[in-house]
C-alpha cells in the first residue's frame, strides 16, 4: 500500500514543498522506519503519531511502513509535519487517496490534536505565484493572504475531524478566506509624540526629523550628556504609521526571531549593547539578530565609539542591502533587516571633546583609538551627520513643553506619505531608497540648485557616492515643505550634514 501526500519545509521564510512517501507492506516485522530525514531524531514524533492515532479512535497500522521524504536531507526532524505523515499512513491504510492539489502541514499532539502552526505566515508569497488547490491546517495557526488563486483554506482540529473527511465523507467546508491584514493593527502611536520634551538641540532635532522622514541613517556627534540618547528614543515614535505589509514584515521577521507574537505592531526600537557578538547583532546561520528584530524600525547603536569595529563592520553590507545573507551548508539563508540606522558617538574616548564646561582628557593613543573605531568606510553609510552641542544657555531657551506650534510629527506623516505614492513604482517608500538610475529624474534640481551642487563637488572632493546620498537627503527636504523642486536652499542644508565631519 503505497500514499504520497504533499507538503511543505518553512526554514526561515523560505517554503519548499515536500513530498511525504508512505508504503505499508505485509511483510518484515511491523515497524515504522523514515527515510529522507538528515541526521535527526524522528523516534519522538513517531511515538507521537501513534499516540495520536489512538487516541482519535484510529487504527495504527500493525505493518512495516517506511516513511520517505523528498528531497531527501532538506529536514533533520518531522516535527512539522507530523499531520501530513499522518495523513499518509491513513490515507495508505484505508486506500483512500487525496487530491492531487491537496496540501497539508503542522504538527499533532498525543491527543490527536493539530497544533496551531506560526510558520505558515510564510506561505504568502507560495500562492502569490500562481499555486492552486486545498490546503489542510490547524485551525488557530497564522493567517497568510489567503484569498489568493482561489485557494480553499480548510481549517480543521484534529486528526479525526481530518479522516472524517477523507475517509468517511463527512462534510466539512472551507475556512472564510483571511488576509494577512485580519488581525494585525499599528499601536497608535501616544498623542504630542516629539521632540519637544527634550531640552535644545534644535539643529539635531532638524536633523533627526529629517533623517525619520526619508529614513535617511543619521549619526549623532558630541559630549556625553547632551541628550543624544533620548533623542533616539524619541524618534521611534515619532515614525509615522507604517503600511499593512509593513506591520506584516514585522510580524514576519520577529516570528523569524523566535519572538512570541502579538496582535498590535509598534514601531521596532533596538539597541544593542556595546559588548553585542557580531553573531548577535546581524545573526547566524541559524537564528537571526538584532539587525532583523530592528526590521523596519530603528537600530540604535549608543556610545557607538566604543563597539569594536569587526562588530560595526559586520553591518556594512547589511546596511547596503537591507537584508542579512549567509550560506547555510550550501544552502542561502536570508533575514530581512531594512531599519533607520542610529548613531550616538562622542566626539573622543573621553566623551569631553566639544563639551563647554570641561576639557578633553585624551592622550595620543586614546584620539588613535577613537578613530580606528570609527572607520571611514562605516561613516560613510550615515547620511546625516550632526554634532549635538548640548548647550545649557539653549537648553534654557527651548522646549520643555509641547506647544500647539509644534508640527513635526504632522509634517513627517506628510513627507512621508508623499514619498509613498512617488515611489510606489520603484516599490521602494522612502528617498533614502532611490536607486541611481532614477536618482536625477526624482531629484529635480532647480537651477540654483545645479550650480551649488557643483561648487560643493569641487570644493568638498565629494565621490559620487556621497553626491547620491546629498541628493536623497534634499528630496527628503524639499519634502517636508511639500514642494516639487529641490531649492538651493535645501541642497546647502543636505550638503552640510554630509561634510562637517571635520568639527569639532
Ligand atoms: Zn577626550
Ligand atoms: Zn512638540
Amino acid at each position: 500500500m503505497y500514499c504520497r501526500v504533499r507538503t511543505f519545509a518553512i526554514k526561515g521564510s523560505t517554503v519548499t514543498e515536500l513530498g511525504v512517501e508512505i508504503t505499508i507492506s505485509s511483510r518484515g516485522i511491523p515497524r515504522v522506519e523514515v527515510t529522507g530525514v538528515k541526521g535527526g531524531e524522528c523516534t519522538k514524533s513517531i511515538k507521537k503519531i501513534r499516540t495520536a492515532f489512538n487516541n482519535s479512535g484510529l487504527q495504527f497500522p500493525n505493518k512495516k511502513i517506511n516513511i520517505n521524504i523528498l528531497p531527501a536531507g532538506l529536514i533533520s526532524d518531522l516535527t512539522d509535519i507530523e499531520f501530513p505523515a499522518s495523513m499518509g499512513i491513513l490515507f495508505a491504510h484505508y486506500g483512500v487517496a487525496p487530491g492531487t492539489s491537496d496540501l497539508f502541514y503542522g504538527s499533532l499532539n498525543s491527543g490527536g490534536f493539530l497544533v496551531p502552526a506560526t510558520k505558515t505566515i510564510f506561505l504568502d508569497d507560495v500562492w502569490a505565484s500562481g499555486r492552486m488547490g486545498r490546503l489542510f491546517i490547524s485551525d488557530g495557526s497564522l493567517y497568510f493572504n489567503e484569498n489568493i488563486n482561489g485557494l480553499k483554506v480548510y481549517k480543521l482540529c484534529s486528526l479525526s475531524q481530518a479522516a472524517d473527511f477523507f475517509v468517511n465523507g463527512e462534510v466539512v467546508s472551507p475556512a472564510a478566506s483571511q488576509t494577512l491584514a485580519y488581525n494585525y493593527a499599528w499601536a497608535r502611536s501616544g498623542a504630542g509624540d516629539c521632540f519637544c520634551g527634550v531640552l535644545g538641540n534644535t539643529q539635531t532635532k532638524r536633523a533627526l526629523t529629517i533623517s525619520i522622514s526619508g529614513h535617511h541613517n543619521i549619526l549623532m556627534l558630541g559630549p556625553s550628556g547632551t541628550g543624544k540618547s533620548l533623542l533616539a528614543e524619541k524618534s521611534a515614535a515619532m515614525f509615522p504609521d507604517g503600511t499593512q505589509k509593513d506591520a506584516v514584515e514585522i510580524i514576519k521577521a520577529g516570528i523569524l526571531c523566535g519572538m512570541p507574537t502579538e496582535n498590535i505592531v509598534t514601531t521596532p526600537f533596538r539597541r544593542p549593547h556595546i559588548s553585542v557578538k557580531e553573531g548577535d547583532l546581524i545573526g547566524s546561520p541559524r537564528m537571526p539578530g538584532e539587525a532583523t528584530l530592528a526590521h523596519k524600525g530603528i537600530l540604535f547603536l549608543d556610545e557607538m565609539h566604543l563597539f569594536p569595529s569587526k562588530v560595526l563592520n559586520s553591518l556594512k553590507t547589511v546596511i547596503d542591502r537591507k537584508k542579512v545573507e549567509f550560506n547555510c551548508e550550501g544552502a542561502p539563508v536570508s533575514y530581512p533587516a531594512d531599519f533607520l540606522l542610529i548613531g550616538a558617538a562622542n566626539n573622543c574616548m573621553c566623551g569631553l571633546l566639544g563639551a563647554e564646561d570641561r576639557q578633553c582628557k585624551c592622550n595620543g593613543k586614546d584620539l588613535n583609538t577613537y578613530h580606528t573605531r570609527m572607520n571611514p568606510s562605516f561613516l560613510e553609510r550615515f547620511d546625516i551627520l550632526t554634532h549635538v552641542s548640548g548647550s545649557p544657555v539653549e537648553a534654557v531657551h527651548s522646549g520643555g513643553e509641547c506647544s500647539h506650534k509644534c508640527h513635526t510629527a504632522e509634517q513627517i506623516k506628510k513627507a512621508v506619505s508623499i514619498q509613498r505614492s512617488r515611489l510606489v513604482p520603484l516599490g521602494i517608500s522612502y528617498n533614502s531608497g532611490i536607486p541611481h538610475e532614477s536618482i536625477n529624474r526624482i531629484c529635480n534640481l532647480s537651477k540654483d540648485g545645479s550650480s551649488l551642487l557643483e561648487m560643493a563637488v569641487s570644493k568638498y572632493g565629494l565621490s559620487t557616492r556621497a553626491v547620491h546620498r546629498i541628493l536623497t537627503v534634499s528630496r527628503t527636504i524639499s519634502d517636508l515643505e511639500d514642494t516639487p523642486e529641490i531649492s538651493a536652499a535645501h541642497l546647502a542644508e543636505a550638503v552640510q550634514y554630509r561634510v562637517k565631519n571635520d568639527k569639532p
